[in-house]
């Protein structure tokens, strides 16, 4: 074991989790040196490290409404390792989002990073190493973290949310970008609602009495945050990959909005329109005015859905 690793990779895919993981594992009374690559679970040090109450586990986290880890917190960890174990092998310090501490932070924590007494053992977990200091960089050892795939999710979900229908799993996974706490929240969040909202929306843009561009932004974001209009974008990016997929005769469906936007589209716009949701995202990433980019995309999709009816929406 080196003495300090730097957890990194994106975010939700477990790796506070694997810190404490890690520490249980370090710290069980059970454990025969080097044989398992778990603690046993059962034991008083396992207990207390998984419920995140044992006396040699530190956690540093931004705390309350502050968004950085300031020198205070890391005093704390110098006073931390002066003393002894009060009962494990080794004391674990696991510092979350280890990227939000302030330079003053960083330069604190160094000495200790560079020579922690032998029973220290301490974790930096980051989605954003670069913004360490290279100095806490050097004295690390990184252990990347990967996305998470599809089949990993669903075995995830199926023991978290047992209770959800398979249609709400698949479809969190695909907006989730391999992370399961995005998964779990979009599911605890009602993302089959927002989908279907979208699929009426764009509905309703088609119907005989069509609602205006501007009336149908305003519908879709009903939040103004803009993870959630990164996220209805999103759908429409999937609604288009079934209406393309239909088309090309990839997949089947019997979902009547896309057979029907798939025989009223030619599939040339439909490549185009794809870049033009990818614009849209890029927009609102860079703090776009996002009633604006709704409004142009939904006349993009408009114009896309309707070409062989030739109907046109009046804005
Ligand atoms: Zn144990």
């Amino acid at each position: 074991m080196h003495h300090g690793y730097i957890f990194r990779g994106p975010e939700g895919v477990g790796k506070q989790r694997f810190a404490i993981t890690l520490a249980t594992l370090l710290n069980c009374a059970a454990r025969p040196e080097f044989k398992f690559i778990d603690g046993c679970g059962t034991c008083p040090s396992c207990h207390k490290m998984q419920t995140l109450q044992h006396p040699d586990l530190l956690i540093v986290e931004p705390t309350g409404a502050s968004t950085t880890i300031k020198i205070d917190s890391i005093r704390q960890v110098s006073k931390f390792v002066r003393n002894h174990p009060y009962e494990a092998r080794y004391q674990i310090i696991i510092i979350n989002d280890a990227h939000r501490m302030t330079k003053e932070a960083s330069n604190s924590l160094l000495k200790t990073l560079e020579e922690p007494p032998a029973w220290v053992r301490i974790i930096l977990v980051t989605h954003r190493p670069n913004q360490l200091l290279n100095t806490i960089r050097s004295r690390g050892q990184f252990v990347q973290f990967k996305k998470l795939n599809e089949k990993v999710l669903m075995s995830l979900l199926n023991k978290a949310h047992s209770d959800v229908d398979r249609q709400t799993k698949e479809l969190a996974i695909k907006l989730a970008e391999g992370s399961i706490a995005r998964t779990i929240s979009f599911i605890e969040d009602g993302v089959l609602e927002r989908r279907d909202l979208t699929y009426e929306v764009l509905h309703t843009l088609s119907a005989d009495n069509p609602k205006t561009i501007s009336e149908a932004a305003a519908l879709l974001l009903k939040s103004k945050d803009r993870a959630h209009a990164t996220e209805i974008v999103d759908h429409l990016q999937l609604i288009l990959r079934d209406v393309a997929g239909y088309q090309m005769e990839l997949s089947r469906t019997e979902n009547p909005l896309i057979k029907n936007f798939a025989q009223n589209s030619r599939f040339d716009a439909l490549c185009d329109l794809k870049y033009q949701v990818d614009e849209a995202k890029n927009m609102i990433n860079r703090n776009g005015n996002t009633t604006l980019v709704f409004e142009w995309l939904l006349n993009e999709f408009a114009d896309t859905f309707q070409q062989k009816t030739k109907q046109r929406v009046t804005t």
